[in-house]
């Protein structure tokens, strides 16, 4: 199977506007950095996995589903995006949610929660991680049992055929930095369940453009770069795209994991801040503000040459700023926080 001939059903707005990032540069005194609005796709308020969904949801369609079936984190942004890609296909959607006991439901509604009970998602919430794609399964076989036809989406979507979605995301980014008159020596973005990055190396690697993938790690995983490389071997296959990855293709930095997934602190509060100041342009708490802490990090440990030009990857989650909005307002005042690790985590 080609990429070219892939079932896909546009849901992004495309291409997300490539900017340049004046103020934060001279700002940093570092390389010259450009950000790529992938927070501005456009659907459930924008992210990077409405890319993934084009083609799951374009296998979902081809194989007749009627109800999609996810799951992830409690705020997870990959389920605002699926719900709404559901809904927008006419689809029922069932999220199997991690949390801090069965069947929590918060007091207050509030971020990405609210979203998927507004988008009426039926929700599971369990409190094991790894019994998820169980339920995911039992869930899947109770709406088969109703005639219903379920197609269950595993790991954020980061499978080969939601890896595609990143590596036409490098086509675009090729064709932007060709009217723009810029090319990038890296991109730098925040990595989680490691579609992303594969889409991303699997591009940089096809269209041979000579530029570096940095993936920087926002959870505590031994397995990070494995996963990754596999995911990009498997894709690569699918997609009869030609091979042969070296050691250092596949980049994973995770000194900024810091307290762990979902974790606040104030270097992430700090970058968050600094951005909005000097850009106008909103980050996230768990992923993108995280991404952006270790990049100003490692400008100001001298990782870049003050020649390179450095691609930010805006990968959205903006909405879970409201959630975390009690330990954003200690950080910015200088106080501890009430919480960092979230109520809504799992036990
Ligand atoms: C899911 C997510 C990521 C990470 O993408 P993966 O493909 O899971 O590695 C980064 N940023 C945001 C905002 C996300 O929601």
């Amino acid at each position: 199977m080609r990429l070219a001939t892939l079932p896909r059903i546009p849901l992004a707005n495309l291409p997300t506007p490539l900017e340049d990032l004046p103020r934060l540069s001279q700002e940093l005194g570092g390389p010259r950095l450009f950000i790529k609005r992938d927070d501005e796709t456009g659907l459930g308020f924008g992210g990077n996995k409405t890319r993934k969904l084009e083609y799951l949801l374009g296998d979902a369609v081809r194989q007749q589903a009627d109800t999609i079936i996810t799951g992830a984190g409690f705020h997870s942004n990959w389920c605002t995006q699926t719900a709404c890609a559901a809904r927008r296909l006419g689809m029922d959607v069932i999220l199997v949610k991690q949390g801090p006991r069965d069947g929590y439901d918060p007091e207050d509604y509030d971020g990405n929660h609210l979203l998927h009970v507004l988008l009426g998602a039926g929700i599971r919430v369990v409190t094991t991680p790894s019994r998820g794609d169980a339920v995911m399964q039992e869930v899947a076989d109770a709406v088969r049992a109703r005639g219903r036809r379920p197609y269950v989406i595993t790991s954020a979507g980061s499978t080969p055929v939601g890896v595609a979605g990143y590596v036409h995301a490098v086509l675009e980014t090729l064709t932007q930095c060709h009217q723009q008159g810029v090319q990038f020596d890296y991109l730098v973005h925040a990595t989680g369940s490691g579609g992303t990055q594969a889409g991303l190396i699997l591009g940089a690697k096809a269209f041979n453009t000579g530029m570096k993938i940095l993936g920087v790690s926002v959870s505590p995983s031994a397995t990070q770069r494995d996963t990754i490389a596999r995911l990009v071997t498997d894709a690569a296959q699918r997609f009869d795209i030609p091979l042969s990855l070296q050691q250092d293709d596949v980049t994973v930095i995770d000194d900024y994991v810091g307290g762990g997934y979902g974790v606040l602190s104030k270097p992430v509060v700090t970058a968050i801040h600094r951005v909005a100041k000097t850009e106008g342009i909103f980050l996230d708490p768990v992923y993108s503000g995280k991404a952006m802490a270790g990049l100003i990090d490692l400008i100001e440990h001298g990782y870049f040459r003050k020649k390179d030009n450095v691609l930010f990857l805006h990968t959205g989650g903006t909405v879970a700023l409201f959630p975390y909005k009690d330990p954003i307002k200690a950080f910015l005042q200088g106080r501890s926080p009430s919480w960092s690790t979230p109520p809504w985590s799992p036990p």
